[in-house]
């Protein structure tokens, strides 16, 4: 560390003349007692050391000192001195030296000045800016002794890095000055010592009267206590803290603040200042209160969801749709909502996610608290770098319950639930193609309930219908599930026995028409029963579509009816 330059000068000073006091004093002692030689070899030894002593300490100085004597010529300089000559113009300086032999003319003559005016008892300060660019700060004075000038020092440090940092200083100053944001310095009392034309004005304060304002004046006793003084200590235990809040600000009004609490470390040392620095967060925090009520309010399902197999954030509509709380539904990985059938299909799409692929309208079922499932549809969008999914997800399963109930209005009978002639028709097909490739028989049936015109006559159409019904659900328990069963208009329904030969379609047939014999159904008057007729037939090579073996069935039936009815009979 280099000392201020004043006091190293008055160091030095004080050194010079308690070495010169202690040379008189010895000289006086040694004239008065004229003492032995070998006493005063010793007195010249201590006084050797001093001198010694103190042209080590001069050496060790950074800064430039030198000393000439009343002609002005050098009696002394220092390493320091010594280097920065050789360095810059290649001189070794050399007690004798006059200031032409190391300096320039111009320079020597000025400097010649003022040793004069020195040697006159003045003291002089002044900059000097050196050819290498390098600034110096100088002092020169008077030597004295016993009141006599006996020459002159000259002190000088460069102070090129000083005024760099000053500089720059000023340039922070500048800044800080500039900046929107509220910027102040507070000492360990918690008063004020600084704050910039930001804080000024938020306080309405001036530069003067902020300097030494304890903090609970400035913020108020609530503020103060609930939240500057404890981020305080918490700051001048060496933390730094951030917190937000609201305040008033003068000309500004209530605004949103994020607070930072800066230590300022002195080396090692526990902090002995904070700057408070308060940035103004209101327009983001307004916005991030617009985008919360979007989420909050929308109907869709929105979610940020984690590489990690888990969900992050949720809107409240996922506990409205599914029945589980947000908190159930973040604690478990995603996938255990999944229905299991679900599950491998969904783990496909998130794979293609984790790639960086957007995922939009993927349909998988969700389960909800009460143990049934929900259809969701889903917008998915990864994001790498967070390693997070953000996904709009809609709850489709109405409209999937619709698209079913029109399928089923497509391919289904609505009076009896069977199937229609054209889905009847088309299933058949590709049940005798299978039977074609495999080599495995099948049985075609045709069946008319007899006299029904009757039961419709007699009983009423919705009796007719009652019938229709009980009859479709008679032959679907006594069909197989594998077959083929459909109504093929009126009261002319078709089925498709599959993998049954023709002893086993006509076991099949007979127990159907026992069965629809038993049948009992309930009038407003008495139980009637039906019977049907049925007809048979067997796939052949040569039967090239299902119409051929319709056709054979058919005509079977016909030959069922006019052969007395309630009977099989097979072609
Ligand atoms: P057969 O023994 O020769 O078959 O005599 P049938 O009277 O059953 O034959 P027919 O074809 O003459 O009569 C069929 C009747 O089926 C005519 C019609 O009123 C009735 N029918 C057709 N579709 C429906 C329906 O959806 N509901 C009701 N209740 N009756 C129907
Ligand atoms: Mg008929
Ligand atoms: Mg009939």
């Amino acid at each position: 560390m280099i000392g201020h330059p004043e006091t190293t000068i008055r160091k030095l000073q004080q050194e010079l003349a308690a070495a010169q006091k202690k040379i008189s004093e010895l000289e006086k002692t040694l004239n008065s007692l004229n003492q032995p030689d070998s006493i005063t070899s010793h007195i010249q030894t201590t006084l050797l050391e001093d001198i010694s002593n103190l042209r080590s300490l001069i050496n060790s100085s950074e800064d430039l000192i030198w000393f000439v004597d009343r002609e002005k010529r050098i009696l002394l300089a220092n390493e320091a001195t010594i280097a920065v000559f050789r360095q810059t113009r290649g001189i070794e300086i050399e007690p004798g030296m006059f200031s032409a032999d190391f300096l320039p003319e111009s320079q020597a003559g000025y400097y010649d000045q003022i040793f004069e005016s020195a040697l006159r008892g003045k003291t002089l300060r002044l900059n000097h800016t050196a050819r290498t660019g390098k600034e110096y700060a100088a002092t020169i004075q008077p030597v004295r002794k016993d009141n006599d000038i006996i020459g002159v020092s000259i002190f000088a440090r460069d102070i090129s890095q000083i005024h760099q940092l000053q500089k720059e200083l000023k340039h922070f100053e500048q800044i800080i000055a500039s900046t929107p944001d509220l910027i102040a310095l507070v000492d360990k009392n918690y008063t004020y010592r600084v704050g910039n034309a930001a804080y000024l004005s938020a306080f309405n304060i001036s530069r003067e009267k902020l300097v030494g304002t304890h903090v609970k004046n400035l913020l108020g006793q609530e503020h103060f206590y609930n939240l500057s003084e404890p981020h305080l200590k918490k700051a001048f235990s060496g933390e730094l803290t951030q917190f937000e809040c609201w305040m008033n600000l003068t000309g500004r009004g209530r605004r949103f603040m994020s607070i930072t609490y800066h230590p300022l470390h002195n080396q090692d040392l526990k902090p002995h200042y904070v700057v408070i620095n308060a940035h103004d967060i209101t327009d983001l925090r307004q916005a991030e209160n617009d985008r919360q009520r979007i989420f909050d309010v929308s109907l869709d399902m929105l979610c940020v969801a984690g590489f990690d197999g888990f969900f992050k954030e949720l809107n409240p509509a996922w506990q409205r749709t599914l029945g589980w709380s947000l908190d159930e539904l973040k604690t478990k990985p995603w996938i255990e909502f999944v229905v299991p059938e679900d599950r491998e299909l969904t783990l496909e799409a998130g794979q293609r996610l984790f790639h960086g692929e957007n995922v939009i309208g993927f349909e998988n079922r969700y389960l909800c608290k009460d143990g049934t499932f929900r259809w969701l549809a889903w917008s998915s969008y990864p994001d790498l770098d967070k390693q997070l999914i953000f996904a709009a997800v809609r709850d489709t399963t109405k409209r999937k319950e619709i698209e079913e109930e029109l399928r089923q209005l497509a391919i289904k009978d609505p009076l009896t639930g069977a199937s229609n002639r054209r889905h009847f028709i088309e299933r058949a097909s590709a049940e005798l193609k299978r039977c074609k490739r495999y080599g495995a028989p099948m049985a075609v049936i045709m069946l008319d309930i007899d006299h029904f015109k009757k039961v419709n006559d007699t009983y009423g159409h919705s009796i007719g219908d009652e019938v229709l019904k009980r009859l479709v659900d008679c032959c679907l328990q006594e069909l197989r599930t594998t077959d083929i069963f459909g109504r093929f208009g009126g009261e002319e329904f078709a089925a498709v026995l599959v993998e049954t030969d023709q002893n086993a379609a006509l076991q099949t047939c007979q127990r159907l028409l026992e069965r629809v014999e038993a049948l009992k159904i309930r009038t407003t008057t008495e139980k009637i029963g039906i019977t049907i007729s049925i007809g048979l037939t067997m796939h052949q090579a040569d039967d090239i579509s299902i119409d051929s073996l319709l056709k054979r069935a058919d005509d079977a039936l016909y030959k069922a009816k006019s052969s007395g009815r309630n009977r099989v009979v097979c072609f």
